[in-house]
Formats: structure tokens, C-alpha cells, sequence
């Protein structure tokens, strides 16, 4: 292997996934939901299925979805022609890691906001580029962005700047403030923002996603990714897209065109049915996320956990802390084993795993009696 992809030969999602497994537990770790998503949906991926759509789509994408991807996107007031400013890739995944790669390479430097989702370190490396952390600081309760250390990280070589909201793993959900700040920023030292936008519809209470893209003289330097699998349960679907200016979309083309050429045939047409017909279905979803977000928070406040609120996406992250630990990562790998619960260990989406040692992440995007099951086995750590 080369040693750029050395730190990155496993991913913590796949390594407790297979721990929660092997000792039966209930799996809070990995953030996947537990029901299937919209029935409209899956009934149009049975027609194309079954109706001849199983040949190479094209490269971009089929047409239809990326009209449907455009006109999805018009909700925030940002204008995508789907005719070479839409893209259809595998998963928000690939869209990021082609735009790495076909934006950024050695000698460039890229801000990436730390915890991050695991990806990042690894498409960053792939790209030949340097990351370039910096932490999210506790503002009360919330995660806030420190726009003065993302400013003090911008040096000559930074090229881009990679943003997570609503952000995985601690589900906060960017200010306009914040927002404007960061777009701010990126216009002064003419950066390219990749924006990862996958839980967009998942947030909660009065939290709102604003789009970094639509903020003044954000469109023509913002890759705007989203994906469809938490905004309609199907997370092993893998279609995702990039909706950007046709300069930077083609360039991720490129990139994609010999990563994968395309991808799904059959799902597409059926994430397009689903972006123009099931966004009632989505606000259904996020009442019950939020429920169940509510349910779980109050599970582990009462097995003693400290609550990190969280405005958006599956996650909340709970301190260790008053239970009388101090390492979540230690704590995180054994507990499969001990009561039956797995949950991920924050530290290690992060560069200084030591400032977050005392965070484990769980998902709540679970059936109401997984998430019981699971408050009732915490209460007897
Ligand atoms: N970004 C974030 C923040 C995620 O949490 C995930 C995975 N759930 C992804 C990207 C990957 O999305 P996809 O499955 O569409 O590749
Ligand atoms: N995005 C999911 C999470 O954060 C996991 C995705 C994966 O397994 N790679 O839990």
C-alpha cells in the first residue's frame, strides 16, 4: 500500500459494525436507519428494474434525475442547469473524493473542520493534497465554528475548504453567521468551498440548512454535494450528486468519468421520483428523527451520559465523563462486548483525538424499541 493511504487501511464504521456483530449488540456505532424509505420510491426502482433500465446510464447521469437534482436544489434559490451543472455520482462519497481529486493536488492545502466525517482524511490524502484542521469549540452546549482559526489556517497554498453541515458527528447545524463568515473568507482568498450537504432535510426544532452556495459570491466557487440516502433511507443505494458552476462541474467529471463512469441505472430514475414526489414522506422522517432523537437523549441522560445537543442529521454525542470515565475510545470498544451497545468513539474523527476523547457518537435513526433496548442496557454501565 502506499504510504499516503497507510493511516487508512480500515474505517471505524466497518471495524464496530462487525464488533456489534460478533457480540450481538445493538449497533448505535454505524449511522444507517433500520426501515426502508419511501414505498413510491422503491415500487420505481422495481419498474426500472424490471424495465430495461440496467445498462450504463449516462456518464452525468439520466437526464430526468438531474432535472429533478436542479429543481430540488431551487428550494435555496440556487439555479443549476442540469445540462452540465448537475452531476449524479456514487454516493456523496465519490462526489467528494472526485472533487478532491479534480480540484486539489500536492502543494495545495485544504480546510477541513475537525471532527470529520472519516472520508475526508482519506480523499484529501488520495489527492495528493495537505489537510488543514481546524476544531470545532465548544460554545456552551453547542459546536461553534471558530471563524478566527479558520482564518488563521488560510495560508498561500490553501485551495479549498471542505464543510460539513448539518455536520456528522455532532449535529450541529451551521449558523447564517457562521455561514456568511466562511463565504466571507472563501471570497477573500478566492477558495473553493465543497460543501458535503447529505443531511439537509435532517434537522430539527428551529435549525434551518442554508446552503453555503447561495451566500453572496459563493455560486461560480461552490461544489454543492448532496446525496439520497438519508433523505430517503436507502443508504446502501449510493446515488449521490455535485451541483456546481459548469467550470468546477466538469472538472469533477473528469474525474468521476475514470473513477466510475457512472453508477445505479435502475436507482436513478427512482431517486428522481422520490426528489419531486416524497418530500412529504422526508418531513415525516424528520418528526420522527427528531422524536426519536428526543427519546434517545433522554435514555442516556438518565444512564448518566452528558448531552451534547444536536440540531440535525442521526447523531448526538454523549460525554463520559460523569459515569466516571475518561476515555470514550476505550470505553467504545469494549462496550459491545460488556452490556451490548456499540457507538463510535468521536476522537477518532479528529486529528487531536485527545480533545475529544471524552465524546462517544450514537445514531438514533433507529426503530423506537432498538433505541430502548439499547437506553436499558446503558443504564447498567
Ligand atoms: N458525508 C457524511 C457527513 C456522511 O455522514 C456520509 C455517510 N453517511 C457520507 C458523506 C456518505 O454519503 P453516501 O453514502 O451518499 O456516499
Ligand atoms: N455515514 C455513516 C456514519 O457516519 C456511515 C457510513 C459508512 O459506513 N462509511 O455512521
Amino acid at each position: 500500500l502506499v504510504e499516503r493511504l497507510r493511516p487508512f487501511t480500515s474505517t471505524i464504521f466497518a471495524e464496530m459494525t462487525a464488533l456489534a456483530d460478533r457480540h450481538s449488540a445493538v449497533n448505535l456505532g454505524q449511522g444507517f436507519p433500520d426501515t426502508d424509505g419511501p414505498e413510491g420510491m422503491l415500487v420505481e426502482a422495481r419498474k426500472a428494474l424490471f424495465g430495461g433500465a440496467n445498462q450504463y446510464p449516462p456518464g452525468p447521469g439520466r437526464p430526468e434525475l438531474r432535472e429533478a437534482i436542479a429543481d430540488h436544489r431551487a428550494r435555496y434559490g440556487t439555479e443549476y442547469d442540469p445540462d452540465g451543472e448537475v452531476l449524479v455520482t456514487a454516493g456523496a462519497t465519490e462526489a467528494i473524493a472526485a472533487s478532491l481529486l479534480a480540484l486539489t493536488g500536492p502543494g495545495d492545502e485544504v480546510i477541513v473542520i475537525e471532527p470529520y466525517y472519516d472520508s475526508y482524511a482519506a480523499a484529501v490524502a488520495m489527492s495528493g493534497a495537505t489537510r488543514k484542521v481546524v476544531s470545532l469549540v465548544p460554545d456552551g452546549d453547542r459546536f461553534a465554528l471558530d471563524l478566527d482559526a479558520v482564518r488563521a489556517a488560510v495560508t498561500a497554498n490553501t485551495r479549498a475548504l471542505l464543510v460539513n453541515s448539518p455536520h456528522n458527528p455532532t449535529g450541529t447545524v451551521f449558523t447564517r453567521t457562521e455561514l456568511a463568515g466562511l463565504a466571507a473568507l472563501c471570497v477573500e482568498h478566492n477558495l473553493i468551498a465543497i460543501t458535503d450537504e447529505v443531511y439537509e432535510h435532517l434537522v430539527f426544532d428551529d435549525a434551518q440548512h442554508l446552503p453555503l452556495a447561495a451566500f453572496p459570491g459563493m455560486s461560480a466557487r461552490t461544489v454543492s454535494i448532496s446525496s439520497a440516502g438519508k433523505t430517503f433511507n436507502c443508504t446502501g443505494w449510493k446515488v449521490g450528486w455535485v451541483c456546481a458552476s459548469r467550470e468546477l462541474t466538469s472538472a469533477v467529471r473528469a474525474a468521476k468519468q475514470f473513477l466510475t463512469f457512472t453508477s445505479a441505472g435502475p436507482l436513478q430514475p427512482a431517486v428522481a421520483y422520490a426528489l419531486r414526489n416524497e418530500l412529504s414522506w422526508v418531513e415525516s422522517l424528520r418528526e420522527s428523527l427528531r422524536s426519536k432523537r428526543d427519546r434517545l437523549c433522554a435514555g442516556l441522560a438518565a444512564a448518566g451520559f452528558g448531552i451534547r445537543p444536536s440540531a440535525g442529521t442521526y447523531f448526538v454525542c454523549a460525554d463520559v465523563r460523569p459515569l466516571g470515565f475518561t476515555d470514550a475510545e476505550d470505553l467504545a470498544w469494549r462496550l459491545p462486548e460488556s452490556i451490548g451497545v456499540a457507538a463510535v468513539p468521536v476522537g477518532v474523527f479528529t486529528d487531536h483525538p485527545a480533545e475529544w476523547r471524552h465524546l462517544l457518537r450514537f445514531a438514533f435513526c433507529k426503530q423506537e424499541e432498538v433505541l430502548d433496548e439499547a437506553i436499558e442496557r446503558l443504564r447498567t454501565l
